[in-house]
C-alpha cells in the first residue's frame, strides 16, 4: 500500500510518500506561505510522485491547530488561529479533490504520538503521551492505541501549572498568561530570561533549566494522572537543552510523591526523548492515511 502524508506546520510543510511498512519513497519540505500556494506545492509533490510510479492511495494530514475534527462539513478546517490567513482554511477538501483519494486529518502532536508508538521511542506501548516543547507546548495522546479526541482534540499544553515560589514572570500565553505553554514554551523562556534559552550559559542556564524542569514536571504530573500513559515522550527544540531531561525526571518523581507507587513511573525509561526527530509528524500522517483507507 502506498500512502501520502503531510505535516502542515506553522513554519514549514513536510510531505512524504511511503508504504504501510514504513518505507519512505519520496519526501520534500518547504516553508509555509499562504494557504493556496502552500497546499498547491504539496499537491504538486504528490502528483510528481504519482508520475514517478508512487501514487498515494490515501492521504493523511498532521496539522497545527486548533482544528475542527468533528464529522461534518467543518471536518479538517482550521479554527481561529493566530497564523495570518489560515483561520477557517479547509485542509482536507483540496487534497481529496485534487488526488481523488480518502483523506484524514489529526493534530501534529497526535500524529507524532502515533508515529513514536509505531516506529520510535514509544514502541511496545498502547498508551502514551507525546509532549513537544518549542514555540508552544503541544501534547498528543494515544489511549489504548487510539489518538485521543473529544469534542475536537485536547489542548493539554494549556493546562494550569502552579507558579514556582518567587517567580514574577506573568506568562506568555495570549489566552491564559501563565498556563503550561505560557510558562514553559521557548518564547516564554526567552521573555523571562531576556535571551533565547539556548544562548544562556553557566549559572544563568542552570537556573533556566531548573525552572523549566519544574514547570514541565508540573504539567507532566497532570498528564500522568489524567491519561495514565505507559510512557511519556519529549520532543521539540527546548528539550535539547543540556541537562533538562534528567532534571525533569527528578522533578516529576518528586511531584508524584510516590503516588500511586507504580514501579513503571520510577524507571528512567518512563520519560524518554523522542526517537523520530523532525519526521515524527509526517510519518504519523502516513499512519493516519492508512487509517483513512481502512475507514473508506
Ligand atoms: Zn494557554
Amino acid at each position: 500500500m502506498i500512502v501520502g502524508g503531510i505535516e502542515a506546520g506553522g513554519t514549514k510543510f513536510v510531505c512524504l510518500v511511503g508504504t504501510d511498512a514504513g518505507e519512505i519513497l519520496a519526501q520534500t519540505r518547504f516553508p509555509t506561505r499562504g494557504p493556496r500556494e502552500t497546499l498547491d506545492a504539496a499537491l504538486a509533490f504528490f502528483r510528481e510522485a504519482a508520475a514517478d510510479g508512487a501514487p498515494a492511495e490515501a492521504a493523511g494530514i498532521a496539522a497545527f491547530g486548533p482544528l475542527d475534527l468533528r464529522p461534518g462539513p467543518g471536518y479538517g478546517r482550521l479554527l481561529a488561529t493566530p497564523k495570518p490567513g489560515w483561520s477557517g482554511v479547509d485542509l482536507v477538501r483540496p487534497v481529496r479533490t485534487a488526488l481523488g483519494v480518502p483523506v484524514a486529518v489529526d493534530t501534529d502532536v497526535n500524529a507524532a504520538a502515533i508515529a513514536e508508538a509505531r516506529w520510535g521511542a514509544g514502541r511496545g506501548t498502547a498508551s502514551l503521551a507525546y509532549v513537544t516543547v518549542g514555540t508552544g507546548v503541544g501534547v498528543g495522546a494515544l489511549v489504548d492505541g487510539r489518538p485521543l479526541h473529544g469534542l475536537v482534540h485536547p489542548e493539554i499544553g494549556h493546562v494550569s501549572v502552579p507558579r514556582e515560589p518567587g517567580a514574577d514572570f506573568p506568562g506568555a500565553c495570549p489566552f491564559h498568561a501563565d498556563c503550561l505553554e505560557g510558562m514553559a514554551s521557548g518564547p516564554a523562556m526567552a521573555a523571562r530570561w531576556g535571551s533565547p534559552a539556548e544562548a544562556l550559559r553557566g549559572a544563568a542556564r542552570e537556573r533556566a533549566v531548573d525552572l523549566e524542569a519544574a514547570y514541565l514536571a508540573s504539567g507532566l504530573r497532570t498528564i500522568v494522572y489524567a491519561l495514565a500513559p505507559e510512557r511519556v515522550i519529549l520532543g521539540g527544540g527546548v528539550i535539547n537543552l543540556p541537562g533538562l531531561v534528567p532534571r525533569i525526571r527528578e522533578r516529576l518523581a518528586a511531584r508524584l510523591g510516590g503516588y500511586p507507587g507504580l514501579a513503571e513511573h520510577a524507571i528512567q525509561g518512563f520519560v524518554r526523548e523522542a526517537g523520530l526527530g523532525q519526521l515524527a509528524g509526517a510519518r504519523g500522517a502516513l499512519a493516519i492515511a492508512e487509517a483513512a483507507l481502512g475507514a473508506a
